[in-house]
């Protein structure tokens, strides 16, 4: 019997209600497999680790996810902190960044049952993860900003070799078990020399992978390709910024953000993370789609499969997978998706349903 241990951080808004959600859902796909168990550690995170520690990701919680095969890490609301925590990178930056996480993987995939804007799609987005146009990773010290005068700011974007050859390589490893095609976005005909590296490097890691097809598009047109025709899309890769935007426009574009996962790898440790933010608008509800965290879940699950070469724990994976998707093909769907059930009553059809 082999023992995983993960962390469970729940965050803020509708991170708690989510992060349980797919906790119910991995115990009752746990239950169905022989041979792996799952050690759930809960640690602070957010508004709840503010009031206890003073720090929105403190100390304590980074050191005990050391001891971790991994992590679900619910959204937080960052951006309604007191000032004095909005000078530091938030909570998922700054593990990022502390765990040097450097690929942050997001699938967009059409549903059988889930209405989308995309007739057809089945796309990953490789997102650098430390580096790039988001200007708070970049610094040993500092949030990479200079307020020059009161009306004068110059926000820092950084581009090294070595942190896109490893995105890149990432890319096109997995392109080479999908449909063999990578697409690399950038700015490169206006920021020539950050964007242009990055260009230029994905193109030299492509040529060691001689049977996978690469094209590049600009990120503005690619934006456009992607709302006329996702399908043509296979394995996208592209920093830190682009990456974010893109990957909520293909998650809306396949049904709805609330159904887009996401996890943040190095080659030792993952974060699972929905792609969606801790949507305060909903949150206490019960109405938030817990797919996205649920399939991050299932994707840390593969990811710990292939690194310990697991064959219980993909069982576990596709039990959940396979949860999740039926449910939603036989019509039990949250209010995003078009349906009426609850959070609660949604992650109950799937747990039945795993059951069965
Ligand atoms: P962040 O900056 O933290 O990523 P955001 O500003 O991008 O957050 P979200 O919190 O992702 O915003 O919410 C954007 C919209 O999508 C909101 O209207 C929210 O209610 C909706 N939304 C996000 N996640 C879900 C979900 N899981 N289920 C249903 N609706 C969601």
């Amino acid at each position: 019997m082999t023992t995983y241990r993960i962390g469970v951080l729940y965050g803020d808004g509708i991170g708690p209600e989510i992060t349980k959600a797919a906790l119910e859902v991995l115990k009752a796909a746990a239950s169905q497999v022989d041979g792996v168990q799952f050690d759930l550690h809960e640690l602070p995170m957010g508004w709840e680790a503010i009031e206890k520690y003073g720090d929105p990701i403190p100390q304590v919680t980074k050191d005990a996810l050391k001891e971790t095969h991994g992590w679900i890490m619910g959204p937080h609301d960052s951006a309604a902190y007191p000032p004095e925590f909005k000078v530091n990178r938030n909570p998922s930056g700054e593990l990022r960044h502390y765990f040097d996480l450097y690929a942050n993987i997001r699938p967009a995939k059409t549903m059988e049952g889930v209405p989308s804007i995309a007739e057809q799609a089945d796309l990953v987005i490789f997102r650098e993860n430390t580096e790039g146009y988001y200007c708070d990773r970049n610094m040993y010290v500092g949030a990479g900003e200079w307020h020059i005068t009161p009306d004068v700011v110059v926000s820092a974007g950084v581009f090294t070799r070595k942190a896109i050859e490893r995105i890149a390589h990432a890319a096109f490893k997995l392109a080479m078990r999908r449909r063999k095609k990578v697409t690399i976005v950038h700015k490169a005909n206006v920021i020539k020399l950050g964007s242009g590296l990055f260009l230029n490097v994905c193109r030299e890691v492509g040529k060691q992978y001689p049977e996978v097809r690469v094209d590049d598009f600009h990120i503005d047109a690619m934006a456009a390709h992607l709302v006329r025709r996702a399908n043509f899309f296979d394995v996208i890769v592209t920093e830190n910024m682009f990456g974010d935007i893109l990957s909520d426009l293909a998650g809306e574009l396949v049904g709805s953000l609330g159904l887009a996962p996401s996890i943040n790898t190095n080659d030792d440790q993952a974060m699972a993370q929905a792609a969606h933010g801790s949507a305060p608008d909903i949150a206490g509800k019960n109405v938030a789609n817990p797919i996205g965290i649920m399939m991050s879940t299932v994707m840390l699950l593969d990811w710990l499969a292939a690194r310990y070469d697991d064959k219980h724990v993909q069982q576990v994976a596709r039990t959940m997978e396979n949860g999740i998707y039926t449910t939603v093909a036989e019509g039990v769907k949250t209010k995003d998706l078009g349906g009426s059930a609850l959070t609660t009553e949604f992650t109950r059809a799937i747990v039945e349903r795993i059951q069965r």
